[in-house]
């Protein structure tokens, strides 16, 4: 099997090894992307390569490819692996250097590129929607980046599961922020809501299709901050990210949202987000 591609070569990825002094194990000094690859294809490439090349600027870190032989990579990873449905994860370091704060002068970045099929969401979580809990957002200040310092956000998603739910709503002084893992929308008074770009939020690929859908399709669109107590109140909850796409949130701290069944708008938004995969 070869479904990695590691500096340069491609490989198995159980065969692939990285320093232990890469800067990603010692300080998540790092960042990464996920792709979708839907019906044998990698799905909206261009804009998570947009936002790969924001993320590392941000760390002043160099990607070492150009977009098309990044493309060509993963095109060629799809095609040796006959993969049709799964996901591409992609991961830039600074590189391996004796564990210094600073950047070192002498480091050369690791990236690799794995791919793996994966098995299709359960059709119930979109049927029947997923519960959540809200919890309180303990990230650092800059969720805007896709680093590899996703601590907060497993603890929150443990805790979650742990709790006998599917994930954990974020909230902050603000108002609620994402999901450990999604972007996260509502609808209050028919406003589909979602928090407005800043560094509180990783601007979600999904969420940015989502909106520009819904605007397509007439649906009136916020971004703006919401409340726990609007949430909880709200008629429809949304969270969406690449691998699953739209889906309802149907309970919430254990109260249901809405009738506790997947909304019109949500629905709505599932079916117009289905059309642009096809
Ligand atoms: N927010 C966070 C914290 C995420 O980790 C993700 C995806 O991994 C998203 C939002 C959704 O982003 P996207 O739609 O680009 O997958």
């Amino acid at each position: 099997m070869t479904n990695a591609f590691v500096n340069g070569k491609y490989m198995a990825a159980e065969d692939a090894c990285l320093n232990i002094e890469d800067r990603g194990t010692l300080f998540g000094d790092g960042v990464y992307e996920f792709f979708k690859v839907h019906n044998g294809k990698v799905f909206m490439a261009e804009e998570h390569l947009d936002r790969l090349r924001y993320s590392a600027s941000e760390l002043e870190l160099t990607v070492p490819y150009s977009d098309e032989k990044i493309r060509a990579i993963i095109d060629k990873l799809i095609d040796t692996n006959a993969l049709q449905y799964g996901g591409i994860y992609l991961q830039l370091t600074r590189g391996a250097a004796h564990r210094i704060h600073q950047f070192p002068d002498e480091c050369s970045p690791n990236f690799f590129i794995v791919a793996r099929e994966m098995p299709p969401v359960p059709q119930s979580l979109y049927e029947e929607g997923m519960s959540v809990l809200l919890l309180p957002d303990q990230r650092w200040k800059r969720c805007d980046i896709k680093s590899l310092n996703l601590l907060a956000n497993i603890l929150a998603k443990q805790k979650a599961i742990k709790a006998g739910v599917d994930d954990a709503i974020l909230y902050s002084e603000r108002g609620i922020t994402e999901s450990t893992s999604s972007s996260v929308f509502t609808v209050i008074d028919g406003v589909l809501t979602t928090t407005p770009p800043g560094p509180w939020i990783l601007p979600g690929i999904t969420r940015q299709a989502v909106l520009e859908l819904a605007l397509k399709d007439n649906i009136p669109v916020a971004e703006r901050f919401v409340s726990k107590e609007e949430l909880t109140a709200a008629d429809e909850v949304i969270i969406t990210n690449t691998r699953s796409d739209v889906t309802p949130v149907t309970t919430v701290d254990g109260k249901p949202v809405g009738n506790g069944k997947p909304g019109k708008i949500t629905r709505r938004l599932m079916d117009l987000f289905a059309d642009l995969l096809k």
